[in-house]
């Protein structure tokens, strides 16, 4: 059974594989030749859904997506589903967090409750009309003070419960192990499993 990955990360797409692995899945990268869907939904399921159903919509094969991002309760949720692009920057990746960062602390400046989680949802989309998806979380905190090299985005400022290092001090396979995508992943796995069951032999 081929399934279309709707990511051009590398990084999302192993750890796609990985969590759909002993499935009789042939997982794909998103060609290039693929129009991604714009993410104009307020939601992360909505999100991932539209980016899903694209690649859906323009290849007749069916996809995951997902859609992830930073909740911190304090600032009501935010930055949400605008987490990538919260500062407004533009540069390269690392211009782009550094940007994010900077606002995120600054707003957070003088505040006491610093709880926060990432969301992920991933979505799961067939062309005979099938929609599923699931939800993983990370619960943590925002720390003024980055630390650690790994990771992207918020790492360095992000602790999770009961963890001493942020998540970019944290080897990539074990902040992979309680991440919020996997989480979302291990969830989806079944609905996975069930349409390939239901297509037949
Ligand atoms: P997405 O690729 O559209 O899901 O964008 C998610 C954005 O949320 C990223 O650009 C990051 O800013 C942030 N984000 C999501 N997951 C993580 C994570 O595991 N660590 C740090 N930042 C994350």
């Amino acid at each position: 059974m081929r399934i279309v990955a709707a990511t051009g990360n590398p990084g999302k797409l192993a750890e796609i594989q990985a969590i759909l692995s002993g499935l009789d899945v042939e997982l794909e990268p998103m060609p290039d030749d693929v129009e991604p869907a714009e993410e104009t939904e307020d939601t992360f399921a909505g999100n991932a859904l539209l980016k899903a159903r694209a690649v859906v919509r323009q290849l007749g094969l069916p996809a995951i997506a997902d859609d992830s991002g930073l909740e911190v309760d304090a600032l009501g949720g935010e930055p949400g589903v605008f987490s990538a692009r919260y500062a407004g920057a533009s540069g390269s990746r690392d211009e782009i967090d550094a940007a994010n960062n900077a606002l995120l602390i600054e707003r957070l400046r003088g505040v006491e409750d610093r709880r926060a989680r990432f969301v992920a949802v991933v979505a799961f989309v067939t062309p005979d009309g099938g929609e599923w998806t699931a939800r993983g979380t990370m619960e943590g905190r925002i720390i003024d003070e980055p630390r650690g090299d790994n990771g992207f985005g918020y790492d360095p400022h992000f602790l999770s419960e009961g963890e001493t290092r942020t998540n970019a001090e944290l080897p990539p396979d074990v902040k992979n192990a309680r991440s919020h995508r996997g989480a979302a992943l291990r969830a989806l796995r079944p609905h996975v499993e069930a349409w390939i069951r239901g297509q037949g032999p």
